[in-house]
């Protein structure tokens, strides 16, 4: 009776949490203008209903009492995952909740204007602010343990700091190589031209459709940021068009379609459960790069999209699949990560989780921060960071609070690696597939080995059960050598 009593409070709070995630996509695509102030109080209400119902005692009570040797694994899942969230939602002093809340909004505020005005300065108050209350929710939630790792652990469960750096240190000298080695290399021609936004949109849908997004539980909108949102039966992702770049839409599309399909298709006996959502950031990110990255930008899928293009645009200036195949895939010197290609990407990750990982510890001070990124930068680079908005002031996660979450995004790049392997030993004919723009032997295997678990298992677990082993950076290394060194004769 008390597991009936804990998953029905569960429930509820799920279908809240969707109420709330539907406002803040509704802010992004749909809401007027004029709105936003109003839409400020409510998405506040319910921000305060969601955190009263995460630290009720009566939960806690329920949590006490129950017998969990009396549960199946689903429902322990459900436990595990109950237990986490009041646990971490009542060790945060509430006092300390409020001023983070405000001196986010504050902060981020200024990191706009700073950003737009190139001064670090104005910025550099405010981050500290941040960095020490983030300090400070990481001590309560910590106890004894590294600090980082509290902050991490909230977007990755079960992850730590010092195994994400054994990951990431394995990583970074062959990613250094091979940008290096394709960089001095001829670069392949891009793409020029106009692209008929209303086509890119409709290409957009298209391909969704080809990596399986189901529109009846599904949408897509333009955004400023794409994004996806919701769970269950109504998934939605936005995207976005820029008439000189049509892979900005085409890609961004693929990835958050990732995203969407991995909460489409957990099993629905967990629907509305904590079970319910995808696991971690981490193993989310693996679903969106493996569309994006590994299926989306493959010899054999873009050959399948060349068509597509063609299709919707006419003949443009592109000569073949392969030279398209080229233009997909280019590497250019470049300062913003989330302009960044298959290579460069996971060292703009690196530089990030370093610097906030020594922040955090106290090991580096705020006042020294845009000396040690923009020394960074050009060790891993090779050139010179020559503007804050192409250095410390380019992301948005700082000034929001957002410290260990960029580690989440080269995790899920690694996972995606080593499930792409798996997949391809599994499927050994699956480039025939692609070829016609037939991705189900690759999204039914995902669909099967990770997605519809949702959360019923840890999410480094969830892996190691896809893979047959313990998931490492070889996978993605090795891929991506073999991928760019064909490309770039390196
Ligand atoms: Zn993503």
């Amino acid at each position: 009776m008390t597991y009936a009593a804990l998953i029905a409070q569960a429930r509820t709070t799920a279908a809240l949490e969707a109420v709330a995630e539907r406002l803040g996509w509704d802010q992004e695509t749909m809401m007027p203008d004029g709105a936003g102030p109003q839409r400020a109080e409510e998405m506040a209400a319910m921000a305060a209903v969601l955190h009263a119902r995460a630290v009720d005692p009566q939960v806690g009570d329920w949590l006490a009492e129950l017998d969990e040797a009396a549960l199946d694994d689903v429902a322990r899942a459900q436990v595990r995952l109950m237990r986490r969230a009041h646990d971490r939602a009542t060790r945060m002093p509430a006092d300390l909740v409020a001023e983070l809340a405000r001196t986010r909004s504050m902060a981020h505020r200024a990191w706009a204007a700073a950003r737009a005005s190139e001064d670090v300065a104005a910025f550099l108050p405010h981050l500290a602010r941040i960095v020490a209350l983030k300090q400070q929710e990481a001590a309560a939630v910590a106890g004894n343990g590294p600090a980082y790792d509290a902050l991490l652990d909230d977007y990755e469960p079960g992850a730590t700091g010092a195994e994400v750096a054994a990951m990431f240190d394995a990583l970074r000298p062959r990613l250094v190589a091979l940008r290096a080695a394709c960089l001095d290399r001829p670069a392949p021609a891009g793409l020029t031209g106009h692209f008929a936004p209303e086509a890119q949109m409709a290409l957009a849908g298209k391909v969704a459709v080809a990596f399986g997004y189901d529109l009846t539980h599904g949408r897509i909108d333009r955004a400023v940021h794409p994004f996806s949102s919701g769970s269950g039966l109504d998934v939605r992702i936005t995207t976005r068009t820029a008439a000189d770049d049509p892979f900005n839409c085409l890609y961004s599309t693929i990835h958050e379609v990732g995203h969407a399909t991995y909460e489409q298709n957990i099993d629905r006996a967990y629907l509305m459960t904590p079970v319910g959502r995808g696991v971690s950031m981490g193993v989310h990110e693996s679903q969106s790069r493996i569309y994006e990255n590994q299926l989306g930008r493959s010899r054999a899928l873009t050959g399948w999209i060349f068509d597509q293009m063609r299709d919707a645009f006419g003949d443009f200036g592109v000569a073949d699949a392969s030279a398209f195949y080229l233009a997909v895939n280019r590497l250019r010197p470049g300062f913003i990560r989330t302009e960044a290609d298959e290579v460069q990407y996971n060292l703009h990750v690196m530089l990030r989780f370093d610097l906030e990982r020594a922040l955090i510890a106290g090991d580096l001070a705020v006042g020294d921060l845009e000396a040690a990124w923009n020394d960074r930068f050009a060790r891993d680079f090779g050139y010179a960071v020559d503007r804050p908005s192409h250095g410390l002031l380019q992301d948005v996660h700082w000034s929001e609070g957002l410290f260990g979450y960029f580690p989440t995004y080269t995790l899920g790049n690694v996972y995606a690696g080593c499930l792409h392997a798996a997949l391809r030993a599994d499927v050994p004919d699956l480039d025939a597939a692609l070829a016609v723009g037939d991705t189900s032997p690759a999204t039914h295997w995902l669909r099967d080995k990770v997605q519809r678990h949702g959360g019923l298992y840890a999410a480094r677990e969830v892996i190691t059960r896809a893979i047959g082993q313990e998931p490492g950076e070889g996978p993605l290394l090795d891929y991506l050598e073999a991928k760019f060194g064909a490309i770039y004769g390196v």
